[in-house]
């Protein structure tokens, strides 16, 4: 049963849209969760109904990314800018500096972090371009024996993303996923430690999911605080303290929407189809101008101007009375930023191309 609400098209970045199917099992079963008598908001994290829905989340990430084991799953708070400062504090203690490496306003912030803890590198930088791109392998400065390599695999901002991991040598990886996660699949062996906040496409604020190589838990030093350590979590899968329970719940009903309509590869496939719409109408004159360059252009987040700032705001108005909301970019690029991650339905990508034609047509 679905609530008899218009709803619009959500080009928002995040928190973002959740599947339709999703959002109807937890309105059926929020009350009481079938065979419990009691509402999810209202059980305990020690209970054995908890206990199974965070199993039950943790085993489908595990499927669905073939997460191997030798890896942790944990299910944090603090967002993925918290992962900013955990990640150094946990993993940068080798005495080798961290390499950074810089694809836009996401990477800018986890850098500030990380030269809070220790010694930092950025090894490679696209600002001078606007962070319209992602570093070519022989533009990265890498160091000897860095304690890790960072990089952001989707810049939300910019609409720029990686199509492959940086070559790094040996050097551990780890990697900002908040804004592509599950949109595609990741090989998760080619990492040390991959962070995302869920509120993007794996469900509401909230909870923050980092996957840990277990011998990077070895690096935290004795002295950290208890809750900062990641080994804390782990050793306590999760439940050192109170979790997001709701938060995580939601996940997990996610990640069974996910399995049920194909998995990461049916995901990556849905993805290109409908950010590829997007781009040929960009491309199909001059008026709108795509930011990222075509080969980092993110799946997730697209990214566009138009030839003056007056006609953008005009066509943020316009497509927000036509029922397309969250068009405006991010204040500190501006231009047009359409958000169209998993769950955001194809419909609304039509509906946002014939808006484009139809804008042009009157304004071009
Ligand atoms: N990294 C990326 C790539 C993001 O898109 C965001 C949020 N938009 C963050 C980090 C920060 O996440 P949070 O708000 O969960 O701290």
């Amino acid at each position: 049963m679905t609530t008899d609400v218009t709803r619009l098209f959500n080009f928002s970045a995040g928190p973002a849209v959740l599947p339709l199917e999703v959002l109807d099992e937890v309105q059926r079963d929020m009350i009481a969760l079938p065979g419990v008598g009691m509402s999810i908001l209202e059980i305990s994290h020690r209970s054995k109904t908890f206990e199974s829905i965070i199993g039950q989340t943790e085993a489908d990430i595990r499927l669905l990314a073939a997460v191997p084991d030798n890896y942790h799953v944990l299910f944090l708070q603090g967002g993925a800018s918290l992962q900013f400062s955990m990640v150094p504090m946990n993993l940068l203690t080798t005495g080798t500096p961290a390499d950074y490496v810089l694809t836009g306003s996401w990477g800018q912030k986890a850098v500030k972090e990380a030269k809070r803890v220790g010694p930092v590198n950025v090894a490679a930088t696209t600002e001078a371009d606007g962070f319209s791109r992602v570093p070519a392998s022989g533009e990265m400065k890498l160091s000897a024996g860095a304690a890790y390599v960072h990089f952001t695999s989707n810049e939300t901002i910019q609409g720029v993303q990686w199509k492959a991991e940086p070559e790094v040598g040996g050097a551990p990886l780890v990697c900002d996923t908040s804004s592509d996660m599950f949109s595609r699949p990741i090989d998760v062996s080619k990492y040390a430690l991959v962070y995302a906040g869920a509120q993007k496409n794996l469900g509401p604020a909230g909870v923050t999911i980092v996957i840990v190589r277990d011998d990077m838990l070895k690096r935290s030093p004795d002295n950290l605080a208890t809750m900062l350590n990641y080994g804390t979590h782990a050793k306590e899968k999760s439940l050192y303290n109170t979790p997001p329970a709701f938060a995580v719940y939601v996940v997990g009903l996610v990640m069974k929407w996910i399995r049920a309509n194909g998995g990461l590869s049916a995901m990556a496939a849905m993805n290109d189809r409908k950010s590829a719409k997007l781009y040929a109408e960009i491309d199909r004159t001059g008026f709108y101008r795509g930011h990222a360059r075509s080969d980092c252009r993110s799946t997730m987040n697209v990214t566009f101007r138009l030839p003056s700032e007056d006609l953008e705001k005009e066509f943020v108005k316009q497509a927000t009375a036509a029922g397309m909301d969250g068009l405006k970019g991010h204040r500190s690029v501006g231009g047009i930023r359409a958000s169209i991650y998993n769950a955001f339905p194809e419909a609304g990508i039509d509906a946002l191309v014939s808006f484009m034609r139809e804008f042009e047509a009157r304004r071009g």
